[in-house]
């Protein structure tokens, strides 16, 4: 069985930047929603229901096909949205928690420099044609930026997210309405860099 994991810090820590109402229902609604709807498509297939999500999603292939979609999609939602919480955090990303050490280096080595980074991946978020995500995956020691469709993640690819955001409206509708550009900008104030660091580290 999976399980809805808890928010790490309350509804509206991350305010004002994302707004309460939205944290309620982005997880208690939509993320618990993939997670019940993964364990009812998987019911009676206990080899799959015990894997982490992550192996699950590593290995679609061993998914029956008759609901290796709907595992795709809730799947992939369940481990989006479980790294998603942890890659932001209270008051995380003020100037003085901006990427240090290696991780900042390697995205000066990548993109020249950390407002370049933020600048390219802005950009790739707000062309994402409708619902999706955008991710900063490590590949070694270097780093790219990437985005995926619906719930698709880096994960089934085999690749390693050390970072991502949501660009799904649910995710900003209610504070930002049709202004996607205007909540990238607000959440870079809510990144949470040391676990996209501690991330780094373990990918590398
Ligand atoms: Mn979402």
């Amino acid at each position: 069985m999976f399980t809805l994991p808890d928010l790490p810090y309350a509804y509206n820590a991350l305010e004002p930047f994302i707004d309460e109402r939205t944290m309620q229902i982005h997880h208690d609604k939509h993320h618990a929603g993939y997670v019940k709807n993964l364990n009812d498509v998987l019911v009676g297939n206990d080899a799959l229901l015990a894997m982490p999500v992550e192996e699950l999603m590593k290995n679609l292939s061993q998914v029956p096909e008759t609901v290796r979609t709907k595992v795709r999609n809730n799947g992939g939602g369940h481990a989006n949205h479980s790294m998603f919480w942890t890659f932001m955090g209270p008051s995380a990303g003020n100037e003085s928690r901006a990427p240090q050490g290696e991780l900042a280096m390697a995205i000066d080595a990548a993109f020249g420099s950390y407002a370049k980074f933020q600048e390219q991946f802005a950009t790739a978020g707000i062309s994402r044609f409708g619902s999706g995500w955008v991710w900063l995956v490590a590949n070694g020691k270097g780093l790219s930026i990437i985005d995926t469709p619906n719930q698709d993640t880096p994960i089934m690819d085999g690749k390693a997210p050390i970072l991502g955001l949501d660009v799904w409206e649910h995710a900003y509708y209610l504070k930002y309405q049709n202004m996607r550009a205007d909540y990238i900008k607000a959440w870079w104030n809510v990144v949470n860099w040391p676990e996209v660091e501690k991330r780094f580290a373990s990918a590398v």
